[in-house]
């Protein structure tokens, strides 16, 4: 059996890869029966982030977390879509805009709260996501 370097398409990014003959000696060494699938960088980055059998587009939106928790202010059931850290305010979709909306002093509170709640520097994806959140509770 002769080898000869190939160019393969990346599964992951799309990028062609060498599969050099080499590779395809260790391979045909091993008795793997498929070409590699994805490129040197994709390989090792799919490696730290932790491979798992189902991974896969279907995966990825899974990757949400609904978390069911009670609102601080009022104490109403409501989901979000964070995991709440304890000891941190939550905040239905009410007192969310409650807060937010009368006064400056308040609005920039609000808006610390949700970013220290979320984990997250953007006000804006933070309230739609509450406001999805809240919404969808009380369907
Ligand atoms: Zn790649
Ligand atoms: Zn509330």
């Amino acid at each position: 059996m002769e080898f000869i370097d190939r160019l393969l398409t990346c599964a992951d990014c799309g990028g062609e890869f060498i599969f050099t003959a080499g590779e395809q000696l260790f391979f045909f060494d091993k008795q793997f029966k498929n070409d590699p699938k994805r490129c040197k960088p994709c390989k090792s980055k799919r490696a730290g982030v932790g491979l798992r059998a189902g991974t896969g587009p279907a995966a990825a939106g899974l990757s949400r977390t609904e978390t069911r928790t009670e609102c601080s202010a009022c104490g109403i059931e409501t989901t979000v879509p964070f995991k709440p850290t304890q000891g941190r305010p939550v905040l239905c979709r009410q007192c969310f805009q409650a807060k937010r909306a009368p006064t400056t002093g308040a609005l920039v509170t609000a808006a610390a709260t949700a970013d220290m709640v979320a984990g997250s520097g953007e006000h804006n994806s933070v309230g739609a996501e509450l406001l999805t959140a809240a919404h969808s509770s009380q369907a």
